[in-house]
């Protein structure tokens, strides 16, 4: 009997072929797919892991797993639905069950008492939460917040995202918020030397710390990157260069970086100097002279003439102190000029003359011809050379009152510096009028100093009198907020906000003269001794009663061992002066 084709047969056989035509089309099989692999990773991964630890039916689990997934699979195939219809109904299928599988599973193992409860198992979409914001955050950390604008008014613009410049650009600005938010008046990128790489350090109220360390290549390219923002010359890696941005973070700050870059051996180092106007310029009265003090330093003003030393060591305020001691002169009724290498700030009303290093002249000669003008002050801010001493002490101090900046400890040090170069110990001290020194501590912070009732025997020692020191104040760190220690939010839990001046003034007249001329330095300490004028350790201490500083701190900046820190070249030197400049402190 032949075989006669059932037209509905062939109907219903068309359909299936057209639905598997749908089905064959590459990617619809392969979406079909997904569900089915996604559960697998996951029983594989997660279930099967947790069955094994906790000693579920893992066998079992294993079997029903199995089952569940080829009924899904075959359910999705064969659904009798065409066309495309069809498909998202198995797409639908093959996801409710699977789903469905890993759901019963966790929770007959949630209840299962073998499962410690830490170890249920959670559909935890808080934790993908946290770790989305986590992302965000450390997506936000990179990215750019500041607006840096060039000394010649340009907005350096942003870098496409995603691009290597954005993240130099982003790194860059981490670093500066991070030194703004240390309150640091100083950040250097520099070599460490050998291959160790670079460091960023941070002066925090006068005291240099490490910030972080950097391979040489990514810190390389910071520098390069604000170099060119600087308007410097990022190819040339030697020469000194300076340059200024303005930073700004929205209404949040708004900073004026000087940055200075220099290269050597080891590499290119870049330094920061935030408000490097503010940071030199203070008045008069905020330098922190006691009133006597003040009144001795109106007393050497009002003398006609005469040669005055201002001493420090570098970093403790020599250029705020010489800036302000010039700037007290009236340059309205005076005239008032200075001789400067590097001018760091801008002194209302006097003219100041900067000192090429690089040029043909020489340092000496400039101070010569400066004071051959006869100007009624000259502020001389760099005691460069022997040469400069011998063209100071030969002018006509009789007309002329000079201030020489001079980096070294102590009174007696500046002087012996002075005596030493000029050569002739009577005409220094016929020129002499007066010195001063100082060394800069920091300043207890306010908010969080703790205080403490000091030990007699270790005020005897100090030579304070006990009974009538009751208190002393030592670093805190920390505040109560709500019965809890907190780390201070003035300080970030350092103990310190800001510095405080140890500065000592002594007048130079005739018994101290005679004790200059005879080099007698112990009977020079005698003279000063008998005026009674506080040295710059009993200024410390002052301080200390007073509890804007610590002990320790005190410790800290007067044990020292008084090395005369001033560098001055050789008498003669080579044909053009060693273009060796020191940054000013
Ligand atoms: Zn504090």
């Amino acid at each position: 009997m032949p075989i006669e084709a059932d037209p509905s047969a062939y109907d219903f056989a068309i359909t299936m072929l057209a639905d598997a035509k749908v089905l064959v089309s590459f990617w619809k099989p392969v979406l079909l797919l997904a569900p089915l692999a996604a559960w697998g990773w996951f029983v594989s991964s997660i279930m099967d892991k947790h069955a094994t630890r906790f000693h579920l039916p893992r066998k079992k689990w294993n079997l029903i797993h199995l089952i569940v997934a080829t009924f899904a699979l075959v359910l999705a195939f064969m659904l009798p639905v065409p066309g495309l219809g069809g498909f998202f109904a198995g797409f639908g299928a093959i996801t409710i069950i699977l789903f469905a599988d890993i759901m019963i599973f966790m929770s007959l193992h949630n209840r299962d008492e073998r499962v410690p409860e830490d170890h249920q198992l959670r559909l935890d979409f808080s934790a993908m939460a946290e770790k989305r914001d986590a992302k965000k955050f450390a997506k936000q950390a990179g990215t750019v917040q500041l607006k840096i604008v060039s000394e010649g008014g340009e907005t350096a613009a942003v870098p496409e995202k995603e691009t290597a410049e954005y993240e130099i650009r982003a790194q860059a600005e981490i670093s500066l918020i991070q030194a703004v938010e240390l309150r640091a008046s100083r950040f250097e990128i520099g070599p460490l030397g050998g291959d160790k790489g670079y460091a960023i350090t941070a002066t925090i109220d006068g005291v240099k710390q490490g910030v972080e360390q950097l391979p040489a290549p990514d810190a390389v390219k910071l520098i390069d990157f604000w170099k060119s923002t600087a308007g410097l010359d990022v190819k040339d890696r030697r020469r000194r260069q300076r340059g200024e941005v303005t930073a700004s973070k929205g209404d949040i700050w708004h900073h004026e970086v000087r940055m200075d870059t220099i290269g050597s051996q080891a590499g290119p180092k870049l330094t920061f100097t935030f408000n490097p106007t503010q940071a030199v310029t203070r008045k008069f009265e905020d330098v922190g002279f006691f009133e006597s003090q003040e009144k001795t330093l109106d007393e050497i003003r009002a003398i006609d003439g005469g040669l005055m030393l201002i001493a420090a060591a570098p970093g403790n305020g020599l250029t705020t102190s010489t800036y302000a001691l010039i700037g007290k002169h009236d340059p309205y009724t005076s005239i008032v000029q200075t001789v400067e290498i590097d001018v760091q700030a801008p002194i209302e009303g006097v003219m100041q003359n900067k000192f090429d290093p690089t040029g043909d002249a020489e340092y000496a000669t400039t101070v010569r011809s400066i004071l051959r003008r006869d100007p009624d002050v000259v502020g001389v801010t760099d005691f460069r050379d022997p040469d400069t001493a011998k063209e100071i002490v030969r002018a006509d101090l009789k007309r002329s009152k000079v201030y020489l900046a001079v980096k070294a400890d102590n009174s007696i040090v500046a002087i012996q510096t002075l005596v030493k170069h000029q050569g002739n110990p009577e005409e220094c001290a016929e020129a002499l009028i007066g010195v001063s020194a100082q060394k800069l501590a920091r300043r207890l912070c306010s908010n969080c100093r703790v205080p403490y009732a000091p030990d007699a025997g270790l005020l005897k020692k100090l030579g304070l009198p006990a009974d009538k020191v009751k208190q002393l104040f030592k670093k805190g760190g920390q505040v109560l907020i709500k019965n809890k220690p907190e780390i201070c939010p003035m300080c970030a839990g350092s103990g310190y906000f800001g510095q405080v001046a140890f500065i000592e003034v002594f007048p130079i007249d005739k018994p101290e003269r005679k004790m200059i001329k005879e080099q007698n330095w112990n009977g020079l300490r005698g003279e000063f001794r008998k005026r009674q004028l506080p040295t710059v350790q009993q200024a410390g201490l002052r301080r200390v009663v007073e509890g804007a500083t610590s002990l320790e701190e005190f410790s800290r900046v007067t044990a020292a061992p008084a090395k005369p820190k001033a560098k001055i070249t050789a008498t003669k030197p080579a044909a053009k002066p060693a273009a060796r400049p020191k940054a000013g402190a």
